[in-house]
């Protein structure tokens, strides 16, 4: 058998449990014949949304490693429940046709590697993005030498002797994780929980970034506040003394401060001694439930006062008034739509090392 053969073979492997389309297909065959992987293995994981394959590939040194490969549905309705990601988010407003299913995902995909990119550089441990094709992303592999992935937060498993300690601290590199997230990478995750956390050696890695929202994206305290609650009621469930999600809010956004450890870590320290002093002052223990329980239903009114207009915000762009827009930053910052716009592909606009080829945007 010719090479090629052989490659199409390994193509065809992953395309064995679940099938694949044609063009999916196309993708991984082209990147086992440029070296990106070597061989892709059955699914990590079956999605709603997405299958995760694990994958071999060869190191510069020609020793095998692991890569995972993220390949997103593009004949999902699923989509549409993530719409509200979508809305206030300027870096979709061209791009984003909300009726062609293939062009969704595969803004999805882009926005996934992107976030994962802007994650790992800023030194959080995330899987390190390799390529991007389409609707198919590679990353780095979250997982041994034998290529069993680790564990889902959810799923780790700490022994009894040392479970007290490993939660506490855990809880405490979460929150220094989500402020370093929020202050250096300038994203709110969105969809933070312990299935999105993988567990190693009492290190948490993040992952699933794809609906992960710039910071001054309108609804983007609502996704914190929700994510604090998600990931605060599962440390509680493991016996992990929480701090109120209020405060916990207070700490992520509060734009002075430590945003490296240790000095995260002792600062977290110091909202414990704020609070155990705060108990036996005016407030009791009670008095601070209740605030934690109004912060949790109310609606966070600096979201609401950002009235997000499109249309009206369209305009001034064309007026070249971009600078008076609240999310300019999010022009300035743009490199994921395939189109400006006027509908003009501009370079700056493709993430560099991505494979955003001609083929890529012509493709429709
Ligand atoms: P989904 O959108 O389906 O939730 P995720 O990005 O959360 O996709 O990935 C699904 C699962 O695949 C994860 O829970 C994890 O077990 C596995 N996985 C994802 N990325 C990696 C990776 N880089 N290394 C190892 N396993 C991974
Ligand atoms: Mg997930």
């Amino acid at each position: 058998k010719g090479d090629q053969a052989r490659d199409k073979d390994k193509a065809d492997r992953a395309t064995s449990e679940q099938v694949l389309d044609q063009r999916t297909r196309m993708i991984l065959y082209q990147m086992i014949n440029r070296g990106i992987v070597s061989e892709v293995h059955g699914a990590i994981s079956t999605g709603k949304e997405a299958n995760v394959y694990g994958a071999a590939a060869h190191a510069d040194d020609f020793s095998q490693i692991h890569r995972a490969v993220k390949v997103y549905k593009t004949a999902i309705l699923s989509f549409k429940d993530r719409e509200r990601y979508i809305t206030g988010e300027h870096r979709f407003k061209a791009g984003a046709d909300k009726g062609n299913n293939r062009k969704m995902v595969k803004l999805w995909a882009e926005k996934e590697f992107r976030n994962l990119r802007r994650i790992h550089s800023a030194g959080i441990a995330c899987p390190e993005p390799i390529q991007l094709k389409l609707h198919v992303l590679v990353m780095g592999f979250l997982g041994d030498q034998r290529g069993w992935a680790y564990p889902r937060l959810r799923d780790a498993n700490i022994p009894a002797d040392e479970a007290e300690e490993t939660w506490n601290a855990l809880y405490i590199q979460l929150l220094g994780i989500m402020r370093r997230l929020y202050q250096v990478c300038k994203l709110v995750h969105a969809d933070l929980s312990e299935y999105n956390i993988l567990y190693h050696d009492k290190r948490l890695y993040i992952i699933d970034v794809s609906q992960s929202v710039e910071h001054d994206h309108p609804r983007s305290l609502e996704f914190l506040r929700m994510d604090i609650k998600n990931t605060g009621d599962f440390f509680r469930r493991q016996g992990v003394d929480t701090l109120a999600d209020r405060a916990v809010f207070d700490f992520i956004i509060a734009p002075e401060g430590p945003v490296e450890e240790p000095s995260l870590r002792e600062s977290i320290e110091q909202l414990y001694a704020a609070r155990a002093e705060s108990a036996t002052d005016s407030k009791g223990a009670a008095e601070q439930e209740v605030d934690n329980e109004v912060f949790r239903q109310q609606y966070i009114p600096q979201t609401l006062e950002q009235v997000y207009d499109i249309e009206k915000d369209a305009e001034r762009i064309g007026h070249g008034e971009g600078d008076k827009l609240v999310y300019r930053n999010l022009l300035a910052d743009q490199v994921v739509l395939p189109k400006t716009l006027d509908g003009q592909v501009s370079e700056d606009q493709l993430d560099e090392g991505a494979t955003l080829d001609s083929e890529a945007t012509s493709d429709e």
